[in-house]
């Protein structure tokens, strides 16, 4: 088996985790920049995380042979301080043009307040002046729908190409709309919320899943880092293919990050988009 890790917050895992992950296949990680579980008091604190996202943790993930690549961005739960929004979106620029940086994200939102929609909008246009992917985190539980709503109308009201973003988090009531909008739907996998490998299965064999993937999503909280591959098993117990199998947990997220001229999978890996 081989497979891309689209979604995984590596900064909060162990060597262990690093271990499992190519042991059990991983040929890529991608890290999006979030919330670090507490808020962070000034700007100089996203500056060192924007350091550690793209030279720190690439040279970690690279004593296991593994390709690292990461998104910037001041997440929606922080960016409900303006001023420090603004002040995050100022360095931005001094870290898109390093190597591992596939574009701008997890953007979004979480509670759909005012002024997450402000940043999340001031994201957006960065992210379009710049011609760089986005990837959108949406909201959790009662507040998913409403949020995906929001999410869409912003990005079609900006001119955003829907093949170049991806709208992450998405569950069996969202993810026919973000799809009819002609983006790019991930499904996370999570022990305890959002969706299980049953439950992302049922989903990929209800759309069509050219552009679909999974990711776990892995950070410090309860999560597994694993959760990829362990998917790619239940796929196999409903009799998948090995070649659909593959198509969704390999070739899709390749396809996808591709756009990015820079993304690349582990040198032993052959793979055609
Ligand atoms: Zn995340």
């Amino acid at each position: 088996m081989r497979y891309i890790e689209p979604h995984a917050h590596m900064v909060s895992r162990t060597t262990d985790d690093y271990t499992s992950m190519v042991t059990a296949g991983c040929v890529a990680v991608c890290e999006p920049a979030f919330w670090a579980g507490f808020d962070r008091c000034s700007v100089d604190g996203f500056r060192d995380y924007f350091r550690q996202l793209t030279e720190i943790e690439p040279r970690r993930a690279a004593r296991y042979g593994l390709p690292h690549f990461s998104w910037l961005c001041i997440n929606p739960k922080e960016s409900e301080d303006l001023g420090l929004a603004e002040d995050v979106l100022s360095i931005i620029p001094e870290f898109l043009d390093k190597p591992n940086v596939l574009g701008i994200g997890e953007i979004g939102l979480n509670k759909n307040s005012r002024n997450e929609v402000k940043i999340f909008e001031r994201h957006v246009q960065i992210a379009v002046e710049n011609d760089r992917l986005i990837l959108v985190h949406t909201p959790h539980l009662e507040d998913k729908l409403k949020g995906t709503k929001l999410i869409l109308d912003v990005l079609r009201n900006a001119g955003v190409r829907p093949g170049r973003t991806l709208i992450d988090h998405v569950e069996e009531h969202t993810v026919r709309q973000v799809l009819d909008a002609g983006h790019w739907a991930g499904i996370t996998l999570y022990p305890e919320s959002k969706a299980t490998p049953a439950r992302a299965i049922d989903m990929v064999e209800q759309y069509a899943a050219e552009r679909l993937w999974l990711n776990s999503a892995c950070d410090w909280g309860h999560s597994d880092p694993l959760a990829v591959p362990k998917t790619a098993l239940e796929m196999r117990r409903r009799g998948h293919s090995a070649a659909a199998i593959d198509a969704l947990i390999f070739g899709n997220p390749l396809r996808f990050l591709s756009q990015y001229s820079g993304f690349k999978v582990a040198d032993h890996v052959g793979g055609s988009v």
